[in-house]
């Protein structure tokens, strides 16, 4: 006699049935079995800038997707699972499929956080730093603003820090964590500030047999822009384009154009461009009114004016000039 090979009994029930799973019925099984578990999850928060280490790796951005990812990848599974994450409430619900049945677990999800501080963070605290980055220039306030904000956008983008900060007779020295963000900052300011640009580098010491190097990026803005007065003997010139070569133009409409370094032989004045509106005109002359103080003046009348009712004076030597 052929044995009767569907006659098995489930022993958890006692329930006849066609197949066995570990000794059980197919329910039985799906009671007693979990099918998927998620062990704690070991994650580290920065306590100096807010970042994320999950999985050895450190994140500033994108956390939450970062922490799913790697919690998704984390879940023990025998049978496939569609995994519903959330971290607020602590679990995860695992959907999966087994024998035709649909099984749905509910996991407690359990984080465990330390608070540290990031190797970034810690570097910055160590007063670490790649390269310095000199911006020099006798006042810098009026381009303050930018200069830092190219700083900060390139150490941002660079994932580095500013560890220190110091300001100098001659300017700013900003230290820097990453040496390629401090050429990226460099030239951006010396592009946007027609500046000048050096670097240098001095051998710091030895590292795994490997000379390292600090680099020192010095950016010096002109001391001039547009409108800037120069005196040379007794001629003032004004700056009309700055570029390879200062080009400028005197009061009494001389032109020179120099090269920067010859710039220095020339002494700055501080003068102010003033608006003045145009009251009348002579045959060699103009009727000007200053907007500022309602003085009046007569002025020669400028080679190029074009019956313009607005121009630009200046104040030297308690003269009048017209600047077009
Ligand atoms: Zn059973
Ligand atoms: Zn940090």
């Amino acid at each position: 006699m052929l044995p009767h090979l569907r006659n098995v009994f489930c022993v958890e029930c006692g329930r006849e049935t066609e197949k066995l799973y570990d000794g059980m019925c197919i329910d039985c099984y799906i009671k007693k079995h979990n099918f998927f578990s998620i062990p704690v999850i070991d994650i580290a928060i920065c306590k100096e800038c807010g970042a994320y280490r999950i999985g050895g790796k450190w994140y500033r951005k994108d956390i939450e997707e970062r922490l799913m990812e790697y919690i998704e990848g984390k879940i023990e599974k025998e049978i496939d699972c569609d995994a519903e994450i959330n971290i607020e409430k602590g679990e995860i619900i695992c959907r999966g499929e087994f024998g035709g049945v649909e099984i749905k677990r509910r996991l407690p999800l359990k984080m465990r956080e330390r608070h540290i501080l990031c190797d970034r963070c810690s570097l910055k605290k160590g007063g670490y730093f790649e390269a310095v980055l000199q911006v020099r220039k006798k006042n810098l306030k009026k381009e303050m603003q930018e200069i830092e904000g190219i700083i900060n956008r390139k150490i941002d983008e660079m994932n580095t820090f500013i560890s220190k900060r110091e300001n100098r007779r001659e300017g700013i020295d900003y230290y820097i964590g990453s040496k390629k963000a401090a050429a990226a900052a460099a030239k951006e300011i010396k592009e946007s500030f027609n500046a000048e640009m050096k670097k240098s580098s001095s051998l710091i010491g030895m590292k795994d047999g490997k000379e390292l190097y600090r680099d020192t990026y010095m950016v010096r803005l002109p001391e001039y822009g547009k409108e800037s007065f120069f005196k040379e003997g007794e001629r003032l010139y004004r700056v009309i384009s700055v570029g390879k070569k200062i080009e400028m133009k005197s009061l009494d409409g001389v032109k020179k154009s120099v090269y920067r370094e010859e710039m220095e032989k020339m002494k700055k004045v501080e003068i102010r461009t003033k608006e003045a509106d145009v009251l009348h005109e002579e045959k060699d002359g103009l009727y000007i009114m200053d907007r500022e103080n309602f003085k009046t003046y007569f002025v020669n009348k400028p080679k190029n004016w074009k019956g313009n009712k607005r121009i630009k004076i200046v104040e030297w030597n308690d003269n009048i000039y017209v600047i077009e």
